[in-house]
């Protein structure tokens, strides 16, 4: 193995605005950003050239006055839900915490 496990670069990109990052993290993760294409929502970025899709699932009867996350139009959002070819990760808005649960 000749790959250093620090310093690797990773590059992100998002399916739903132009942002892109790069990070150089050696453990597994996820690099989040505020979405201008999911108005402006804190959205998980995909690794560059993932093909992947990035959406917004909308809270449905569990508002109960709790604070909760809610997109550009005022609409409550529970979570934001990645596909990929390989599976699909959900990251819940919790109201206190940000967990990512990862689901194949
Ligand atoms: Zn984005």
């Amino acid at each position: 193995m000749s790959v250093p496990l620090l310093g690797r670069e990773q590059r992100w990109e998002c399916p739903n605005c132009p942002a892109t990052d790069v990070t150089r993290e050696a453990e597994p993760h996820t690099r989040f950003h505020a979405c201008a294409g999911l108005k402006g929502l804190t959205a998980p970025m995909v690794p560059a050239g993932t093909r992947a899709k990035v959406e917004a699932i909308e809270r449905g009867d569990y508002l109960n006055g709790d604070l909760v996350t809610r997109d550009g139009d005022g609409r409550p959002v529970m979570a934001v839900e990645t596909t990929r070819d390989d599976g699909n990760d959900v990251a819940v808005f919790a109201p206190c915490a940000t967990a990512t649960v990862r689901g194949d």
